[in-house]
């Protein structure tokens, strides 16, 4: 079958159109991903360059200049896409500023044509470099979760640089393209190379959206909304796998539960918003005691949390509770200018052979002493 260049030219374009499109709608329905906003632009973008080149005869303004700048543009969009998709602090004015510096060489190559090797190669420059800059973000930028999408969208942009450096090196060399038949393949499969990797790339950006949402949905389930701490199921699972690694090795394991100390009253007489600012500044108080490598911190439920620490001696454990107690009741919460004294009990269990769900139900018969003897203190439970 063979393909003249409009009809490539036409395929392409109506590819693009459904790719933008699909972005595009993509970007209503999935709210609250800015990178989908700012690709579907890149794909407009990019199909609004290949429509202004294709129906504007080479080297006129709008395909020189427009249709270059264009492209450039579209590079810009999809590496600050991945830039906003990755949370990587890269600003604008970089991308839009190489943009700028092309047209400034696209609008000298308008007004003094130079050979077709020598726009060849200055074409080829250009993409090797965003492709090189997009490359680096996706791999040397991306969160560790995130590697495997970005690995795929970073192998497209690495096989379109060695398509242009491949096109580079075979115009550097014109007595081979001196030959009709092996200019028209490159001509046919500059245009085919160009649809393939719209249309790979429009993958590679939908996996790497689809990984963040899973990423996010996964991390929204297992988080308190309020304190940002592992919320009670997830410290179930989490603890689960802790205290049965610690029990494999013979390693003792600890749970603390603290509950605080009449928090309902603090809540009626300071109303809701105070009540939460306590929740957030108990967080923060027992953070500062410092957690041993390894701790995991919950909020078991209103306002109790629970610490389990693995690999960790007795008395250390015991030592710790206390530092905590006390660093709660030394540093009143701070509400609208003013203090609110806290205090917490706190019951803690240790075992070197228990699962997760005895060492809590421990930690809560010890936490209920605790409280009946008369809070603000430590209880310890050894029978777990
Ligand atoms: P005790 O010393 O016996 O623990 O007394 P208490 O008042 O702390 O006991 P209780 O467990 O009955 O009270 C817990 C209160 O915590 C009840 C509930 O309204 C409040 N609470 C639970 N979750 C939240 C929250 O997210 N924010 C606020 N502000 N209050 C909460
Ligand atoms: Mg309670
Ligand atoms: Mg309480």
């Amino acid at each position: 079958m063979h393909f003249d260049l409009f009809t490539l030219g036409v395929i392409g374009a109506a590819i693009g159109i459904a790719i933008s499109i699909s972005f595009t709608l993509l970007g209503l329905v999935l709210r609250g991903l800015p990178a989908l906003r700012i690709w579907a632009t890149a794909f407009w973008v990019i199909t609004a360059a290949a429509l202004t080149q294709g129906l504007n005869e080479n080297g006129s303004l709008l395909s020189t200049v427009v249709g270059g700048g264009l492209i450039a543009l579209a590079n810009a969009l999809m590496l600050m896409g991945i830039a906003i998709h990755l949370r990587y602090p890269l600003r604008w004015r970089w991308p839009l500023a190489v943009v700028g510096l092309f047209v400034a060489c696209q609008v000298y190559v308008y007004l003094s044509p130079p050979t077709q090797t020598v726009s060849a190669l200055m074409f080829g420059g250009y993409s090797v470099v965003w492709d090189a800059w997009m490359v680096w973000v996706l791999l040397w930028r991306s969160p560790r979760d995130m590697r495997n999408t970005c690995s795929f969208t970073a192998l497209i942009f690495i096989i379109d640089a060695l398509f242009y450096l491949l096109r580079s090196v075979l115009v550097l060399f014109p007595q081979l393209l001196a030959h009709p038949p092996l200019d028209e393949l490159l001509t046919t499969w500059n245009y085919l190379f160009g649809i393939l990797s719209s249309f790979l790339l429009s993958t590679g950006f939908t996996l790497m959206l689809a990984e963040r949402l899973t990423l996010d949905l996964r991390r929204l389930a297992r988080t308190d909304g309020l304190t940002g701490l592992l919320n009670r199921s997830a410290l179930i699972e989490a603890g689960a796998r802790l205290v049965d690694t610690c029990r494999a090795r013979g390693q003792a394991c600890s749970v603390l539960m603290f509950d605080l100390d009449h928090f309902k009253s603090i809540n009626d007489n300071w109303g809701h918003a105070a009540g939460d600012a306590v929740l957030n500044h108990f967080v923060a108080v027992i953070r500062s005691v410092g957690l041993p490598r390894g701790t995991l911190f919950a909020r078991y439920g209103g306002e109790e949390f629970m610490l389990v620490l693995p690999a960790i001696e007795p008395a250390r454990a015991a030592a710790l509770a206390e530092r905590m107690r006390t660093a709660v009741a030394a540093a009143p919460a701070v509400f609208e200018d003013r203090h609110i004294d806290i205090t917490t009990s706190v019951g803690g269990a240790t075992a070197v052979d228990a699962d997760v769900e005895q060492l809590v139900n421990a930690a809560d018969v010890a936490l209920y002493r605790a409280k009946h003897q008369g809070r603000n203190q430590v209880a310890w439970n050894s029978e777990a």
